[in-house]
This record gives structure tokens, sequence and C-alpha cells, in this order.
């Protein structure tokens, strides 16, 4: 490999925590406001999305007029086993069988403990963005934001076994 793919595998791989549950590899660096992952890569190209990067840096190629689209629906996640080449119009297609692929995940809209983390790190955008990006209530999203977690899963609230 050359030196620089190297270092960009090794900056990627810093970058992304695994959701156990689904099996997402999130994205825990800077996002663009679209809620992708955000990833330097330079050579002209400079920012482009995560997925897109982990796509190039599995060493696949893109079609012309394709571009990388998730399977989970996931934006920040860049698990490669979770992501296709698409057209644009596939990918609304594709969104249309989201729910067969959430039934396959086991977890319809639930968030996940990665997700509640990462919400909560989320200071600068709005409980607005944070709603879109992942498909929750603009309220719901600035609870998290705050610190919210349910009960289950909040370690201080959680009675001893
Ligand atoms: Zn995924």
């Amino acid at each position: 490999m050359r030196r620089r793919t190297v270092e960009r595998a090794v900056r990627f791989k810093q970058k992304y925590i695994i959701d156990l549950d689904t099996g997402c590899h999130l994205w825990i660096g800077n996002t663009f406001r679209t809620g992708y992952g955000m990833f330097w890569w330079g050579e002209g190209r400079q920012y482009i999305s995560a997925h897109t990067a982990a796509w190039l840096l599995a060493g696949r190629n893109i079609p012309d007029g394709h571009e990388i689209c998730h399977k989970c629906h996931v934006r920040p996640c860049v698990n490669i086993d979770h992501l296709t080449t698409g057209t644009g119009k596939e990918n609304v297609a594709m969104s249309n069988i989201n729910g067969d692929w959430h039934h396959r995940l086991g977890k319809p809209q639930a968030l996940t403990d990665a997700q509640y983390l990462e919400i909560h790190s989320l200071k600068h955008q709005t409980g607005k963005e944070i709603a879109r990006q992942y498909g929750i209530s603009e309220r719901h999203a600035c609870r998290i934001k705050n610190g919210w977690l349910p009960t289950a899963k909040n370690p201080l609230l959680r009675t001893h076994p």
C-alpha cells in the first residue's frame, strides 16, 4: 500500500465506533450538515463523505454516475458491508424498502446506545438538525442532547442487579 493510503486508513480507523446491535460503524468525527461523516481525503477532493472514503479505502470503485448509498439508512455509518453503489434514483427506491432492512436489523426506529452518546456530543447542532439526521422528533432530540437517556440505558438510574 502506498504511504498515503496507509495514513488514511489509520486516521479512518480512529474515527468510528462499532454498534454491536446493528453492526453499524458509527462515525464519531466531524459530520457534514447532512449528517454524513466528513473525511479529509486531499488530492483535490478535499473533504469527502466518510462512507465514500470507506468504500475507496476498501479499494472499490464508484461507477460513473453512481454514489455510495446506505443499505442500513444510518447516515454516519461507514461499515463497508452496509454500503452499496447506486444512482440517485435507486437510492430513493431503496428508501422504500427501508422497512425490510430495519426489520432484519431487528431494531425499528430505536436509537442505539452509540447514537445516544453521539447526540450528547453534538453541541453545535440544533434539535431540528439532529431530529432530521436521526429520524426522531425535535423535542426528543433536544432532550437527548441535554443528556437524557432512556431509563434502561442510564447507568445512574438502573437498579442494581
Ligand atoms: Zn450501518
